[in-house]
């Protein structure tokens, strides 16, 4: 298939676009660069020994989109591009409206307009707000999302599936992603945070490589294995042979899947699982619980395993070291 990526220069956009062009489909990337590099896709294309026409545009920009279909024949969108900081979205929640729900608008009428019929789109646990663990697709979405960012997601599902209504011969799929960590196994792409990390992952890197002195552990106090908040992380080569999976799965309608490990993981688990896999000490502290914070997800990940076939391989371990890796061998992630 040849495939549009929107924000294929991204963490999660460069490593399914690996695994897309090693699985033998072409891919063409629209990105703004807005949180991102040019690098990561030479990067890419270093790894996949092929060269990706790269539009560097934004897709709230019609013109470009049009440009774009007309010159390659599409057969199918992944749909990554977006802006993903939950408290810069409670900030200015606008403007998250208008790049992640806008954008999509704008991508649904060219997809239309050149009667591309497939999607795949970037959601996330997030839409399901606080419910019973481990979340099952089928639990309603929507109720309790506690940011614009969450909204937003929320938003772009229900008009995928309003959409998808509306002609019998469409397939959308939206992968709602857990927690993404880890790397490429050659240590040349990976997570690539601007400023302070949010995330608990490259937090622990950067202070691997002393850039930061300390983790803060956001309350040891929940009703959990061990008091700290409990997520679901998933080593991000099996998040991106999930979209794979979506890909090529042929099923006529919406269709939402979770894409997670199906396990729940504590940050003690975590910082443990990384010393022990690096050999790196992580010195951390107690602070209060981050405002917002769930005390413990994961997925259940059933309907993915049966309907689309797929399954993680990697482990958590695995991704401590891959995330390692990447971060020691570019401790200033694609600025050399
Ligand atoms: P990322 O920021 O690394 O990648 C997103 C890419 O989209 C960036 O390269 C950015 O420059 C580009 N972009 C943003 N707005 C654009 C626009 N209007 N036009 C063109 N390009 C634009 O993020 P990621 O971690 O790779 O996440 C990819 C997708 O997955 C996002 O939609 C995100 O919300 C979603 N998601 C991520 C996580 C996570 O923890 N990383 C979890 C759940 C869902
Ligand atoms: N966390 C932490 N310190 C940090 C970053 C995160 O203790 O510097 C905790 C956070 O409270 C949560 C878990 O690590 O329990 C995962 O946080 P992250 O922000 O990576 O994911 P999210 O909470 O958005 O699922």
């Amino acid at each position: 298939m040849n495939i549009l990526v929107t924000g294929g220069a991204g963490y999660i956009g460069t490593h399914t676009i690996v695994a897309l062009i090693s699985n033998g489909h072409s891919v063409v990337v629209i990105d703004n660069l807005i949180n991102s590099s040019r690098e990561s896709l030479r990067r890419v294309e270093e790894i996949t020994d092929t060269t990706i026409p790269f539009y560097e545009a934004d897709l709230r920009d019609y013109d470009t989109l049009g440009g774009i279909f007309n010159e390659h024949p599409i057969d199918a969108v992944i749909h990554f591009a977006g802006l993903k900081a939950v408290g810069e979205s409670t900030e200015n929640p606008a403007r998250y409206y208008r790049f992640n729900v806008g954008s999509t608008l704008n991508l649904l009428k060219i997809m239309n307009e050149y009667n591309v019929k497939k999607l795949v789109f970037s959601s996330s646990a997030t839409v399901y707000g606080s419910a019973p663990v481990p979340y099952v697709e089928s639990h309603p979405a929507g109720r309790d999302i506690t940011s614009p960012y969450g909204k937003t997601k929320y938003m772009i599902e229900e008009i995928l599936s309003d959409v998808a209504m509306s002609d019998s011969s469409i397939e959308f799929t939206s992968l709602r992603y857990f927690n993404p960590i880890g790397a490429h196994e050659s240590g040349r792409i990976g997570e690539n945070p601007t400023g302070t990390p949010n995330n608990l992952m490259p937090y622990i890197t950067q202070v691997a490589t002393k850039q930061r002195e300390s983790l803060r552990i956001w309350g040891d106090d929940y009703d959990t294995v061990d008091g700290t908040g409990v997520r679901d992380y998933i080593h991000v080569s099996d998040l991106a042979s999930g979209h794979l999976a979506a890909l090529t799965h042929s099923k006529p309608g919406y269709h939402v899947y979770n894409l997670g490990s199906g396990k729940g993981t504590s940050v003690l688990e975590l910082l443990r699982a990384f010393e022990v896999s690096t050999g790196q000490k992580i010195p951390y502290e107690i602070a209060p619980r981050r405002p917002g914070d769930l005390p413990e997800f994961y997925a259940d990940v059933h309907l993915a395993n049966s309907e689309l076939n797929w399954q993680t391989t990697k482990t958590v371990e695995d991704a401590c070291r891959d995330s390692w890796r990447w971060q020691s061998e570019n401790p200033n992630g694609y600025e050399q």
